[in-house]
């Protein structure tokens, strides 16, 4: 089967807005082994949007359609396919329903204009919008199937992975499954190379490196008729990529690194606590993301000033006198001292220099002291990192939860 994506949309056509849909569709549309022919655009205009439907259903058989759902007179994308289609709108009421009780919820009036978010044709398959008014719809003539989404990203997405994907999967009678690895510590190059063989060799399933910031991410994709077999081809394929990258797979699908880590600290009945410099407290910052975590996450302490690491800490005045606030032995005692004046099972810390001053020769930017405090004793780490002030500070803070999470494993 083959598709075709219309964008709709005036702001497209002006350079306003970077038509994200259609690289997200098109990404999608070939995991379910649906071929994309052509990707349109067209603005917010009646004629313009039949001929791009007329030209269209001729030459595809699923065509799917972003944008021009709203409330407003100049979203025509509804009124222009059902009256291509020749059918009638009349009023979708479970979708009428949703989105006056979406109002009520938010304590605002409905206008009468948003009525028409709920007018699609009887012939629809409705697709409930979980992320705002505008539903979409799926609707098939003629052995061409017609979807119809919405365009803001954040409502799009979702309704194409929660409801149009498994329908379309539907169509091509197979189902596609795929598991994702989530890969921390070493580059996109070097797995490509660990892995160069099964790259080449892939059929069913298919892996494919997904680009992501700070970590590398490989999709085992499979096609089979259920979820039971799909595992099956996924399997091997996932111990093999597994044994070659070792500790380097921290989680699969949607693990972080910090849900892993608090994860470890329930599965050992541990407590955290952290004493942060350089990463302003972004370890912390990632941990409390996480609902739940204060029954493992005990507290943390932004020392930035060496005053600081010395009141709150007990830092010794000799070693930051001695060794410098950004030193294996400074990085140490503040990992001992949140320890123990938190009485967390285990303390945590980091001091680097994120820059772009306080340099020296012997102490660059991005040079970054990691110290883990536990019941066994205290070990420390340096890392060498590259970037500016932001993006050292960003990664710092996921080398101390990697640290950690390799801590708690052994
Ligand atoms: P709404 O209900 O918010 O009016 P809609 O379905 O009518 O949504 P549009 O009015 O076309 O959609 O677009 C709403 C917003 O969605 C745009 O301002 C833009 O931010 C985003 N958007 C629309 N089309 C695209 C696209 N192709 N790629 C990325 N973003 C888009």
């Amino acid at each position: 089967m083959n598709a075709e994506i219309i964008s709709i949309g005036s702001e497209l056509l002006l350079g306003q807005i970077v038509n994200t849909n259609a690289q997200f569709l098109s990404q999608q549309l070939s995991v379910l082994g649906i071929d994309v022919y052509w990707h349109t655009v067209v603005g917010d205009n009646r004629i313009r949007i039949l001929e791009a439907l007329r030209m269209a259903s001729d030459r595809s058989d699923i065509i799917i359609t972003t944008g021009g759902l709203g409330p407003t007179m100049d979203d025509l994308s509804k009124e222009t396919i059902t009256e291509f289609l020749g059918m009638q709108l009349t009023i979708h009421q479970p979708s009428l329903k949703r989105i006056q009780d979406y109002f009520q919820s938010l304590n605002r009036n409905m206008t009468e204009n948003n009525v028409k978010q709920a007018m699609f044709p009887k012939e629809a398959l409705i697709l409930q919008n979980d992320n705002g008014t505008a539903p979409g719809a799926v609707i098939e003539k003629d052995n061409k199937v017609f979807v119809i989404l919405p365009g803001p990203p954040a409502e799009l997405q979702p309704m194409f992975l929660n409801y149009v994907s498994t329908y379309l999967a539907k169509k091509t009678g197979e189902g596609i499954f795929s598991k994702v690895l989530r890969i921390f510590g070493i580059g996109e190059s070097v797995v490509e190379e660990l892995i160069k063989d099964l790259l080449q060799q892939q059929e069913n399933p298919t892996i494919a490196p997904l680009a992501s910031a700070g970590e590398v991410k490989l999709r085992i994709t499979a096609k089979a008729a259920s979820r039971e077999q799909a595992e099956a081809l996924i399997r091997p394929v996932q111990t093999e990529v597994e044994s070659r990258l070792g500790d380097a797979v921290y989680g699969y699908d949607d693990d972080t690194m910090e849900t892993i880590v608090l994860k470890l600290l329930r599965e050992r009945g541990m407590r955290l606590a952290l004493a942060e410099s350089c990463t302003g407290g972004h370890v912390s910052d990632l941990i409390t993301n996480v609902p739940g975590a204060s029954d493992v996450f005990l507290e943390s302490c932004v020392t930035y000033s060496n005053e600081s690491k010395v009141a709150r800490l007990g830092v010794s005045p000799d070693t930051l006198n001695k060794y410098g606030a950004v030193s294996h032995q400074t990085a140490k005692e503040m990992a001992e001292g949140i320890r123990k004046t938190s009485g967390s099972d285990i303390g945590a810390a980091i001091t680097g220099i994120a820059g772009p001053g306080g340099a020296t020769v012997e102490k660059p930017v991005g040079l970054v002291f990691m110290a883990i405090a536990g019941s066994d004793g205290t070990k420390t780490k340096e890392l060498h990192l590259g970037g500016n002030r932001m993006r050292i500070k960003y990664s710092s803070a996921l080398q101390m939860l990697n640290w950690l999470r390799l801590y708690l494993k052994k």
